[in-house]
């Protein structure tokens, strides 16, 4: 253990000493804690940092704080080209990440991911060049704009401006509130959908995802003449009183595509474009900005009252073929529930015993597919819960038991139930009349007398 690992460690002892004597914990009430606090900081919190925080907030004496480390002003980093230092510092302008391939020295064809973060502390700035694995601090969403930055082991280097790269032994993570309270903030505003205009640019906004669509490629022809793939995804985003057309470019497009309706996003430096309509406006997220899933403090109406406003609400006996609407209805049975494995790029089927895809050799990726029998009342219909919709409706996080497994235990728990659901109608190509596919899972315990009320102040109407 090297000189900082075996201090961190004595500071460990010294803050559970602290928490089990003077604060009377139980050693299993310390590590729940514990947990708890790493799992609020999506996993950016050390031990030493949670048990910090314990100490603090339970009241227990704080031991005396070991030898700081030593964080470097940035505006010293530019002389120290060839070292690594610590430092921290304000997250000004997170860039969208980008890809990249090159040649390295023995002439193979190397792939990789690089994203610039423009940051500040109150002495300069720099730019942080996150490489590969911390590229998905940006594409999470773990790192906004305004968030303060500890930045251990990061390597100097001077380009147009000073860079601070990270790599194998450096670590990102989010500083303590003491350290960040001495950094400057960027004033930028954050902007509701509705002030935004079509010359709106550097657009800080909250919303929900209202639709997404197909990511597609295209080839791009660059200012010198060369030719490049992109990649480019739509959908809409709404804060319930106002919804905008959105469109992701390259890196922002992959973080698009895979949101689903109802989540929450920040789109940070956006521009605003008139759309292809008259009067139609769309909000653009390019290689300055980007999207940034499950943003911290967003303040947005819950999903569920979100898209209660968005479909009509229907009867099964009502919903046209092709309509998306709300349901709300009985589960009468759970005839089945099955896996399927599908090809992670052209989403090819594949069979049980496939370990890569039979068209494309790309990984594969397993996928559930749960049926339900529907009835409100008005009529009995099947349903099929793809994926995401099978878990939401089976209350799993992820798949990790066996599919019919899964499905017995919650079998007893789920039929006589109602559900509340958005749902497309679709002909059934097998047999007479209809099926319904679950888009949305919004409630497994919607409230029926609300929901009664609901529906008799409607036909009032
Ligand atoms: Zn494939």
């Amino acid at each position: 253990m090297d000189n900082d690992g075996a201090a961190s460690q004595l500071r460990e002892n010294a803050l559970e000493e602290a928490i089990l004597g003077k604060q009377g914990w139980s050693r299993e009430k310390l590590e729940t804690a514990v947990a708890e606090q790493q799992e609020k900081f999506a996993g950016l919190l050390t031990r030493q940092g949670a048990l910090e925080i314990i100490a603090r907030t339970g009241g227990a004496q704080l031991p005396e704080q070991p030898k700081e480390i030593a964080y470097t002003p940035l505006a010293k980093a530019g002389g120290m080209a060839g070292s690594s230092i610590n430092a921290v510092a304000r997250v000004w302008h997170a860039f969208a990440p980008k890809r990249f391939s090159k040649r390295d020295e023995s002439g193979k064809e190397r792939s990789g991911r690089v994203c610039n973060v423009f940051v500040k502390d109150g002495t300069g700035d720099a730019t942080l060049v996150l490489w590969n694995n911390d590229v998905s601090l940006v594409e999470k969403g773990v790192i906004e704009r305004n968030d303060c930055l500890e930045l251990r082991g990061v390597a100097v280097k001077n380009g147009n401006s000073v860079e601070l790269h990270s790599g194998l032994y450096s670590r990102i993570s989010h500083a303590d509130s003491q350290r960040a309270a001495s950094l400057p903030k960027n004033e930028i505003k954050t902007t509701a959908l509705s002030a935004i205009t079509s010359s709106s640019a550097d657009v800080d906004t909250y919303g929900r995802i209202a639709s997404v669509g197909k990511a597609s490629e295209f080839t791009r022809v660059k200012k010198t003449g060369a030719q490049e793939k992109g990649y480019v995804c739509s959908g809409a985003l709404t804060d319930g009183k106002c919804t905008l057309r959105i469109v992701g470019w390259d890196e922002n497009a992959r973080v698009l595509e895979k949101l689903k309706i109802g989540d929450a996003v920040k789109i940070e430096s956006g521009y605003a474009k008139p759309g292809q309509r008259e009067g139609e406006m769309e909000l653009h997220a390019g290689w300055q900005g980007r999207i940034v899933p499950n943003p911290k403090g967003h303040g947005l109406e819950s999903s569920e009252k979100m898209l209660s406003g968005r479909y009509p609400r229907r009867m099964l006996s009502e919903i046209a073929d092709g309509e998306e609407a709300l349901l709300i209805a009985t589960v009468a049975g759970l005839p089945s529930a099955r896996k399927m494995k599908k090809c992670t790029l052209c989403k090819a089927k594949a069979g049980d015993s496939d370990s890569e895809c039979p068209v494309c050799k790309s990984p594969l990726r397993e996928l559930l597919i749960v049926r339900a029998v529907l009835d409100d009342g008005t009529k009995s219909a099947y349903c099929t819960f793809f994926d995401k919709q099978a878990l939401d409706l089976l209350e799993l996080g992820e798949m990790s038991m066996d599919a019919s497994t899964a499905l017995e235990i919650k079998r007893g728990y789920l039929v006589g139930k109602p559900v509340k659901i958005v749902a497309v109608s679709r002909k059934n190509p097998l047999r007479e009349g209809n099926d319904l596919v679950a888009r949305h899972v919004i409630s497994t315990r919607p409230d029926p007398i609300a929901e009664a009320k609901e529906l008799l102040a409607k036909m009032e109407k």
